[in-house]
Order: structure tokens, then sequence, then C-alpha cells
């Protein structure tokens, strides 16, 4: 790297240009703090950056903040701390409550992909070799410090920072940090205005520099009626004695998923079902956000904080193999909501092969469909889809109900719209068309200068003018 500028610096490692393997630099003098420390996902140029040299010796990183716990904004953790990092990974309860779910999971997919690159010969490297292990991922969470919501720490010399609601999962911050007289504002991933169970962002307030997520700066939500149409698809279901299956990401989805049955289900739109969350890691983020009410997580919305989720449902998790192997003998109606989203893998798999060809069942997917996904396929009417090696035909009702989790263009440009009079805003964790029209929109509407960091790029805090 070049000589730095006197002044704090800012170097957009990862999540520039892309919405993934979010990781920005922050240096001032001879102190350097990580805010995020995602792992690049999808496509394969950027898993490769995965394996990337680290651009400064991890061992000489203070401190590693986190937004929250989605592994594209913490799953190299585990990898900075096996490559030397030895600081506090700074997160929110709830975000270290769910990385101890998410990173080791990260771990064994890691550990099982170099397994099946070994098998089928296909690694440059022999033998191919984890990002990091199950073991690695555990070994780390012994860094991560918890701290609540509004409270301040110091968290490398003349590094100050305060967590504030994002609203996006549980746990999900953005990061007010002072570093000397000025106030840089990370967002984080922001949740929707309306996530059923979380509080929507909390407003910027003082702010020199924002540094915004665009994973939808140049879209808009469809608002769909999620609870008309789950209410058609579940009667239409039930009454031929059919089973709903609910792909869902285990972490939040599945819980708003829950939440509108719940709500249908006190309303007496829908029948009581069983409901059976068939995903173990699904089972594990469901104690968390039980916990984090029970524990009195200031996220919660009111009416949600004061009385136990999903009060109406009548649920059954089923952790172990055999309990999920045994609904494959159980007549409906009832409805499985299982991991993974997508359909690109977990259990859901099975309950598709076994159901997806009958007319009675419905699957409902409830979340984003990448392209090329079966969850992307059946969205598009596939008659017929690829698993474990075979072909099955789709009989079953496919419903699509974009639930999602991210704050749209205008709710991004409505809370950027709550920062006093920034000097900066920087745009980041888009792909580059949504970034750019999220940077154009900033300066047209709001007046403020945007610009969208290259990777690698170092911005330099603009010093005090006023
Ligand atoms: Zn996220």
């Amino acid at each position: 790297m070049a000589t730095p500028p006197s002044g704090p610096t800012l170097t957009f490692l990862g999540g520039a240009r892309t919405v993934t393997g979010s990781k920005t630099l922050l240096e001032t003098g001879d102190t350097r703090v990580l805010i995020d420390c995602g792992v690049f996902q999808g496509r394969k140029e950027l898993r490769l950056a995965n394996w990337a040299e680290f651009p400064v010796d991890p061992a000489s990183i203070d401190a590693v903040v986190l937004t929250h716990a989605h592994v594209d904004h913490s799953g190299y953790v585990p990898r900075l701390c096996r490559a030397g990092f030895r600081g506090p990974v700074y997160a929110t309860g709830g975000t270290c409550d769910l990385a101890a779910i998410v990173l080791p999971d990260s771990g064994h997919l890691h550990e099982e992909e170099a397994a099946f690159a070994n098998r089928k010969g296909y690694s440059k490297h022999h033998p191919a070799q984890p990002l990091y292990t199950e073991a690695d991922a555990v070994r780390s969470l012994a860094q991560f410090v918890p701290v609540g919501f509004g409270e301040r720490r110091t968290v490398a010399a003349g590094i100050d920072v305060e967590w504030t609601r994002a609203g996006h999962i549980l746990g999900a911050a953005s990061l007010h940090v002072d570093v000397g007289d000025r106030r840089l504002v990370f967002s984080g991933d922001l949740g929707r205005a309306g996530h059923p169970l979380l509080l929507p962002p909390d407003p910027i307030g003082a702010a020199d520099v924002v540094v915004v997520e665009s994973t939808y700066g140049d879209r808009a939500h469809l608002d769909v009626d999620a609870a008309a149409a789950l209410t058609l698809v579940v009667n239409d279901t039930a009454r031929q004695g059919g089973v709903v299956i609910i792909p869902a990401f285990a972490v939040d989805r599945t819980e708003v998923v829950l939440w509108h049955l719940d709500q249908l289900v006190e309303r007496g739109d829908i029948p009581n079902l069983p409901i059976f969350v068939d995903s173990p890691m699904a089972s594990r983020a469901l104690d968390v956000y039980r916990n984090g009410r029970l524990r009195g997580s200031p996220e919660f919305r009111p009416g949600v904080a004061d009385r136990p989720l999903f009060p109406s449902l009548d649920i059954t998790e089923t952790p172990t193999t055999e309990a999920s192997k045994s609904l494959n003998a159980r007549h409906g109606p009832f409805v499985i909501v299982s991991a993974s989203g997508m359909a690109t893998g977990g259990r859901v798999l099975h309950h598709l092969a076994d159901r997806i060809g009958d007319s009675r069942n419905a699957v409902v997917l409830v979340g984003f469909q990448a392209p090329g996904t079966r969850g992307d396929q059946l969205r598009h009417g596939a008659d017929r889809i690829k698993m474990f090696g075979s072909e099955y035909r789709v009989a079953a009702d496919v419903v699509s109900i974009e639930l999602s989790s991210h704050a749209d263009r205008s709710e991004l440009l409505a809370w950027l719209a709550t920062a006093d009079d920034p000097d900066l805003v920087l745009v980041n964790h888009g792909e580059p068309d949504a970034a750019a029209s999220l940077a154009d929109a900033v300066h047209e509407r709001l007046g403020v200068p945007a610009m969208v960091p290259a990777p690698g790029e170092r911005v330099a805090v603009p010093p005090r003018t006023r």
C-alpha cells in the first residue's frame, strides 16, 4: 500500500462493488480496526479472493467490529484468527449468539467442500484444504465480546463505537464510530421498516461520513400481500389433505414465516395445522430469538416483546435425522419449514423429493432465489427439477412470496436522509449498477457527495472544515 494520509482512512477490502465479503479497514495512526469480516461467496473469482493473503498482517489489527452474523459479514473471522489475529471481535449479544451457530456450520461446510474436491480430484491443491475448519470457528468464538445496543465502547486507542438498531436480523446493528473529531456511520445491512418482529433501523443523527449498503440500491420491492397469499395456499392445501413445504433460510426468515402463520391462525384465517421446523440450524436460531426476547433485547417490537413468540402455533422441532425422516410417513395436512431457502441443499430437498410430485401439496418460496438455483427454477414454473441425481416431476402448487430482509432504494434513501448534514456518503455492499444508482440518487436528491469505492480502494476521511 502507498504511504497513508495523516488522518483516518477507510480501505474497502470486501463488499466493494459486490454484495459479498464485507470488510472495511479503518486506520488512524498506528491503530487498525476491521469493520465487518465477511467471507466471499458466489462466483468462483470471488470465492478465490478468500484465499489471497490478507492485505495487512492480521496480527496488526487491534479489533474487529461486526454489524451482524450473516457470513458475508462475519464468515472470515475464523480465517483471520487462524492467520494470527488475536484481538477482540465486538458484536451485539444477538450477533454473538447467532455467530456461534453459523460460523461452526460454515467451517463444517468448508471441510465438506474440501473433502468433496479431494474425492473428485478437481482441486489445484493436493490435498484440497478447507478455508477453515469447524474447530477453527469454535476457537475463534472465544475472541467474541458481546456489547449492548446503545452502549459505547472504546474498541482500540482513539476509536469509540456505538451499536444502533439496523432491523435486518436479530442482533443486526449500524455502527457509529468516533475517530478523533470525526463520526463515521456504517449502515451494516439495513432491514425493512416492516419487519414484523424487529423494530425498524434507528435514525442516523450526527454523521460526517456514512458508509451505506446498496443491495437493493436500484430497486423497489414489490409489496406482496404475504398474509393473503399464505391464507390461500394453506387453506387450499389443507382442504386437499396436502403438505405445505416452505424452504426458508434458517436465520430470521423462519421466524418471519412463523410470525405470519401465527397471525393467520390467531385470526382464524387458516386452520391450526401442525407445523414442523425441520432444520437443526433453524431450531437453534429460533432459540436465539426466544432467548433474545426473554433477555429483553431492545430490538423487538412492542406486541412481540411482551409475550412468547408464536403463541398460537402448534410447532414441533425435529432436529434429529430420525425425527426428520419420520415426517415422510406422516399424512397431511401439515406444514414443514426447512432449510435451505433456495433449495440448494439441506433437509428440504428430501421433503421436496418426497412430495413435489403430488398435486395436493404446495411449495411456498419466501426468499430471494438466486439465478440457477432449484428455487429459481421452481419460481419460473419448471415442470421438472433435479435432486439427488434424479429428475422429479413438479405437480405440487408452487407459490412465491418474497419476504425481503433488506431495505430497498427508497428505504435506503429515507434512512440516509436522517443524517445531519454529512460531508460524504460511501456506497458499498451492492452490485456495481445498484451501488452507482444509489450514489447518483444520494447526490441528486440529498445533495451530498457520494462515491462507490473500488475493491481495495483507500479513502481518506475528509477533515473537519466547519
Ligand atoms: Zn445480512
